[in-house]
């Protein structure tokens, strides 16, 4: 069996290690693992997860008499806050998910990427993807890289005018440096491809799949002072009771399968990249 995650891991370690632009990238802080998603279905191919971010301020919600505008109810004061994800001793910055088996079916010839690669196969959209995901960390420091416009004001989302450009770029750049083709061959094929050829296609997952580490809201303990003089009714917080720390002990194989996967194994021998 193929084990894709390890297989994108790696190659990811390839790209860092070609392109400049991605070198300050540290593969041992980022986990890549595997998500589900048909490929007959509308979605992303691939997330890029910041695990590093450090908590909000904190803050409540509100409601306000629309009349007066006086306050009249609000909830606890709550901080927003990133998971904790180590894998041994190593702590992890990024998370990368990929959704199998959409993101194996991904094809040039179906994306609007095409215009940007004429005359290459289709499995350059997948490198396209992964790519992209790696361009999403920030050389700055924890979070999402934000996108400069050419007025040199930030572009609302995180994917300003260059990004798509700068991306293929890049890809063209790492195909360049040409490298061992064992490093992105599996790309060439689709899911059904790949199942027969390697007898089955399994992933790194998260035990409490399909959930995954996610930001999570936390009341703040002890409560500070009210916000303002006059008092109003203040509402608990509902919050899920969640985990926010995860190890390598959370972390399973699944074998994917075209409608459904299953865990392969209780605990993952999980190898960091
Ligand atoms: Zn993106």
């Amino acid at each position: 069996m193929i084990n894709y995650t390890e297989r994108l891991s790696l190659l990811m370690e390839d790209i860092v290690a070609r392109v400049p632009t991605l070198s300050f990238i540290d593969m041992s802080r980022v986990l890549v693992f595997a998500r589900s998603g048909r490929t007959s279905a509308e979605g992303a191919y691939a997330t890029c997860h910041c695990v590093c971010l450090p908590p909000s301020d904190p803050g409540y919600y509100f409601w306000r008499d629309r009349s007066t505008g006086m306050l009249t109810r609000r909830s606890e004061w709550f901080v927003t806050k990133s998971p904790e994800v180590r894998i041994g001793s190593q702590p992890i910055d990024y998370m990368v998910s990929f959704t199998v088996p959409r993101f194996c079916d991904q094809m040039l010839s179906r994306s609007r990427k095409r215009v940007h690669y004429e005359g290459q196969p289709n499995w350059v959209a997948k490198l396209d993807t992964i790519v992209h995901e790696l361009y999403h960390i920030d050389p700055e420091g924890p979070g999402i890289r934000r996108m400069e416009r050419a007025d040199g004001t930030y572009s609302a989302n995180c994917h300003g005018d260059r990004f798509f450009a700068d991306v293929v770029a890049m890809v063209n750049q790492y195909l360049d440096t040409k490298p061992d083709p064992g490093a992105f061959d599996f790309l060439q094929h689709n899911f059904e491809d790949l199942s027969s050829r390697f007898g089955g296609v399994v992933g790194t997952a998260f035990r409490g799949f399909p959930s995954y580490p996610q930001r999570y809201t936390e009341v703040l303990q002890p409560q500070p002072a009210p916000p303002d003089a006059a008092p109003c009714r203040v509402d608990p917080l509902k919050v899920p009771r969640i985990s926010t720390r995860f190890t390598e002990d959370d972390l399973v194989v699944r074998e994917f399968q075209r409608q459904t996967s299953r865990q392969l194994v209780r605990r993952g021998q999980f190898r960091a990249a």
